[in-house]
C-alpha cells in the first residue's frame, strides 16, 4: 500500500492558513484579554481553550498515545463530517462504507456532495475479502469507513488490519463501542499504518453523550490538519471541564461498564426465551440487533409501554436495535415482550 497524505488531502487545504489564537490557556486571570471581543463580565464570558490542552492530556494518557495524535470534535459526528471535508472534493470524490453500518457516514457524505460506494455485508455482517478486493480494484475512493463493533449490527469486523492494509486511502475505524468489546483497539496499529484514523467517543462507555466529545486518534501529521481546520471553539469550556472531572472517576466508569455487560447477558438470556424472538445477533457493543417474528408489532407494543427502541425494519428485515438499559428497564422490556 502506498499512502501519501499530502496527495490525499484536498489540494487547496494543504497550504491554507486557518484561524489561530495565541492566548494563554492557564491562569487567564493574570492577563488582560482584549483579543477576542468577549464581554469582560459574566461567568461564561471567555471562549474555551481552542486546543483542548488539559482534556487532551487526559485522553492521551487513557489511549496510550501522545497529545499530538489527538483531535477532538463536538461528538464524533462532527469529526465524521470534518473528515469528509478535509479529504473529499464535493462533486468529485467518493467514500466507501459497509452496508449496513452507521448511517451518518452516508448522510455526511451526501451533505458534502460526496459519492457513496456501498460494500454489502454477508449474512454474518462481515465483508467477503474477494468482494472487497474486487471493489477496491475499481475505485478511487478517498476514505473507507469501518465501524467495529458495527452499529446497528453489534458485531466486530473480522481482521480489521487486512482492510487497513489493503486500502490506498484513509481508513477510518469507528470504535464508538470498543470499550464494551473484548477485542483490542486499533490504536495500537497507528505506528504501522499512516492512513489510519481511529474514532472514539465519550458518548457511550464513558456515559457523557450530553457533553458532545468525540476523539480522533491518528498520526501526528493527520491530527495536525484536523487541529488546524476544526471549528476553533468546538468543545465548550463546560464540556471540557466536566469531561475531565468525569474521566478522573475511572473506577466508577469501569464499574458501570461491568454492570452494563452483566445486564446485557441477562437481557440476552431473557430474549432467547421469548417466543417472539427469531434471532439475537452476536454483539460486542452495549446493544443487540434482534430479529422478531413481527418487529413492527413488537416496536409498537414497547412504544405503548413508553419504551423507545430503534426499528430497523424493513432495511434489516424484522429487526429492532435494543440498547442495554438499567436493570429495571431491561426487566420491563422482557415483561412487555412476554405479554405479546
Ligand atoms: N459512531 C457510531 C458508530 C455511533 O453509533 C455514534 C452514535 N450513535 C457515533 C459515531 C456518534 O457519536 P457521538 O457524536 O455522540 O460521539
Amino acid at each position: 500500500m502506498e499512502f501519501n497524505l499530502e496527495k490525499t488531502i484536498r489540494p487547496h487545504l494543504v497550504g491554507m492558513k486557518s484561524y489561530s489564537t495565541s492566548r494563554p490557556v492557564e491562569n487567564k486571570n493574570q492577563f488582560i484579554l482584549l483579543d477576542a471581543n468577549e464581554n469582560p463580565f459574566g461567568n461564561f464570558n471567555r471562549y474555551p481553550d481552542a486546543e483542548n490542552v488539559r482534556l487532551k492530556q487526559k485522553l492521551a494518557e487513557i489511549n496510550k498515545v501522545e497529545t499530538g495524535n489527538l483531535f477532538l470534535g463536538n461528538g464524533s459526528d462532527e469529526l465524521i463530517d470534518l473528515i469528509m471535508r478535509v479529504f473529499c472534493d464535493p462533486g468529485k470524490d467518493s467514500v466507501m462504507v459497509f452496508n449496513p453500518s452507521f448511517v451518518m457516514y452516508e448522510i455526511y457524505a451526501k451533505m458534502n456532495n460526496v459519492q457513496v460506494e456501498k460494500l454489502q455485508l454477508n449474512s454474518e455482517f462481515q465483508l467477503d475479502k474477494k468482494e472487497f478486493e474486487n471493489a477496491i480494484s475499481k475505485t478511487q475512493a478517498k476514505i473507507l469507513f469501518l465501524c467495529s463493533p458495527n452499529n446497528p449490527t453489534g458485531n466486530s469486523v473480522d481482521d480489521l488490519e487486512y482492510f487497513i492494509q489493503s486500502f490506498n486511502g484513509i481508513v477510518v475505524v469507528d470504535e464508538a463501542y470498543i470499550e464494551f468489546s473484548p477485542l483490542e483497539s486499533t490504536v495500537s496499529l497507528l505506528n504501522q499504518y499512516p492512513n489510519l484514523i481511529v474514532l472514539k467517543t465519550l458518548s457511550k462507555a464513558y456515559g457523557m453523550a450530553g457533553l458532545r466529545i468525540g476523539v480522533g486518534i491518528s498520526s501526528v501529521e493527520i491530527a495536525a490538519f484536523f487541529n488546524r481546520f476544526k471549528p476553533p471553539y468546538n468543545i465548550s469550556s463546560e464540556s471540557q471541564r466536566l469531561a475531565l472531572e468525569q474521566l478522573e472517576k475511572e473506577d466508577e466508569q469501569a464499574e458501570n461498564i461491568q454492570t452494563i455487560l452483566a445486564e446485557k447477558e441477562k437481557l440476552k438470556k431473557g430474549l432467547a426465551e421469548n417466543k417472539e424472538v427469531v434471532k439475537i445477533y452476536p454483539s460486542h457493543a452495549n446493544f443487540f440487533l434482534v430479529e422478531f417474528k413481527d418487529a413492527e408489532k413488537v416496536y409498537q407494543k414497547l412504544h405503548e409501554a413508553n419504551i423507545y427502541t430503534s426499528l430497523r425494519h424493513p432495511q434489516l428485515k424484522n429487526c429492532l436495535r435494543l440498547s442495554v438499559g438499567k436493570p429495571e428497564e431491561n426487566l420491563k422490556v422482557l415483561n412487555v415482550l412476554s405479554e405479546i
